[in-house]
């Protein structure tokens, strides 16, 4: 069980942010240095070295050197992600995972049963539910019956993820690396399981994980779903839902679920904030021995590589 000493005595939770790249500087370093209930005490990353945080190599140095962290935030890309997370859970870490939880199904299991058998308190972060629209939009659908939902999620990757060879490898997922976002939104806006029905994954030779995907879903209650990804997408990005009811209004989320529209008029506008609401939902979880821990996007994106057709694009050069 880990450590309660300093969460009994209302002192900050210590943490420590393994792997430093581009979500960890930009987004959980400030969320955590901007919330009292945590001190961000030190960084695991093999070779890039940020200032202002004390920074180890590996897991088991960080680990060795400082025992006193209670809580650990696997900021690292997917594939090397379940050992980290044993041995964080191992040595009685609370742990927070940004998305996706894991590179498979299967290690995703074998954390969170590890969590539970070890009584510390796991996150699989979605951070796009946590964007201020989201809500909004599921109170909006619970009380309508749906007829259609389009998803149509297409950025840069030259722009976005430049240098970050791992997407295209295998467990990087390619363009579901974003496109898991708008799924974990969808899991969140309707509670009936999303059956996959047909994929085309476009991959290019060199790379092992889509770089533009077409997917048909179902509900178990007939609301039939598209997604269109699209990692090549040059000028305008589009981060967008559209939710069409049996009574032809119409919801639309735009900018990854910052704007709100219903039948045309925009309702909400607002910044994105999602890091905040997930720190202090991870605290939330500490606090109270809890786990939150759902790994429904990442089924969907299983399911569209068992069934999808592969379909060879031009080779990627960044
Ligand atoms: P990134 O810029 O490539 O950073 C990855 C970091 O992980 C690097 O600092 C790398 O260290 C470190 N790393 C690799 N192997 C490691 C290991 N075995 N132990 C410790 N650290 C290790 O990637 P990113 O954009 O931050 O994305 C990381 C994860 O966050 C991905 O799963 C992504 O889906 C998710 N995410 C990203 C964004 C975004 O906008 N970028 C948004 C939300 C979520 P070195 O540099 O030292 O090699």
């Amino acid at each position: 069980m880990a450590n309660l000493t300093n969460r009994e005595s209302g002192k900050p939770l210590k943490i420590a942010l393994i792997g430093l790249g581009k979500i960890a500087v930009d987004q959980h370093i400030p969320a955590l240095r901007a919330n009292p209930n945590f001190e961000v005490v030190a960084g695991v990353s093999p070779r890039s070295k940020p200032e202002g945080i004390e920074v180890y190599e590996s897991t088991s140095e960080l680990l060795r050197a400082r025992p006193d962290i209670e809580a650990v935030a696997i900021c690292t890309p997917p594939q090397v992600r379940r050992d980290i997370a044993r041995e964080a859970i191992e040595a009685g870490k609370h742990v927070f995972l940004e998305k996706p939880p894991a590179a498979t199904l299967g290690e995703a299991e074998a954390i969170r049963n590890l969590a539970r058998a070890k009584g510390v308190s796991l996150l699989a972060s979605w951070h796009s539910r946590f964007a201020p629209a989201v809500e909004p939009a599921r109170n909006w659908i619970a009380s309508r019956r749906l007829k259609h939902i389009h998803i149509i999620w297409k950025e840069n990757v030259r722009q976005w993820h430049p240098g970050q060879s791992w997407i295209f490898a295998p467990g990087g997922m390619g363009v579901f690396d974003p496109g898991i976002n708008s799924l974990s939104i969808l899991t969140r806006l309707i509670d009936d399981p999303v059956i996959v029905q047909k994929a085309d994954l476009h991959m290019p030779g060199n790379c092992d994980a889509p770089i533009q995907v077409e997917m048909d879903m179902l509900t178990d209650s007939g609301v039939s779903i598209r997604a269109d990804y699209d990692f090549l997408q040059e000028n305008e990005q589009t981060w967008s839902i559209l939710v069409e009811a049996e009574s032809s209004e119409k919801l639309a989320l735009h900018m990854g679920g910052t704007r709100l529209e219903i039948d045309g008029k925009e309702v909400m506008r607002e910044k994105e904030a999602e890091y905040p609401g997930l720190y202090a939902h991870f605290h939330r979880l500490v606090s109270t021995e809890k786990s939150d821990a759902d790994f429904s996007p990442l089924r969907i994106v299983a399911d569209a590589f068992l069934l999808g057709k592969r379909i060879a694009a031009p080779d990627y050069i960044e």
